[in-house]
């Protein structure tokens, strides 16, 4: 899974700090704007290799693909695609792939509960 590296990240967050999540161009007025060159830009960091890092799946974890759905990581299956599962429920028939680089990024501890508590599924204490 791609994962932005710590600079990178701090400099997404700086611009969302300073635009906001739906902030805009001002290219219109003054091009090119702060808005389009700001290095945490994501359509810059998404064109920029040296933001990312390569980040191994972690058995257990909840993960957001980029079709919207969460899971948990069970393993990498034979044909190197992730396999999920639904959470504490590691049980093939419910089981499905997904490619690595469908992968978004891993649930928020927020998003990981809501999913649990959708599939019914309560944390051992
Ligand atoms: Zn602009």
């Amino acid at each position: 899974m791609k994962v932005l590296i710590d600079e990178a990240q701090a400099e997404r967050d700086a611009f969302h700090s300073c635009y906001g999540f739906f902030g805009g161009c001002n290219c219109h007025s003054m091009p090119p704007c702060g808005f389009c060159t700001h290095p945490g830009n994501p359509t810059n960091q998404e064109e920029d290799e040296s933001c990312w890092r390569e980040e191994p799946l972690q058995a257990g974890r909840i993960y957001l693909s980029n079709f919207g759905w969460f899971g948990e990581f069970s393993r990498i299956g034979g044909t190197g695609m992730a396999i999920f599962h639904p959470p504490g429920e590691p049980d093939m028939q419910s089981s499905w792939a997904a490619d690595l680089d469908k992968i978004e990024r891993e649930a928020t501890p927020e998003e990981a509960k809501a999913y649990k508590e959708e599939c019914n599924y309560v944390d051992k204490e």
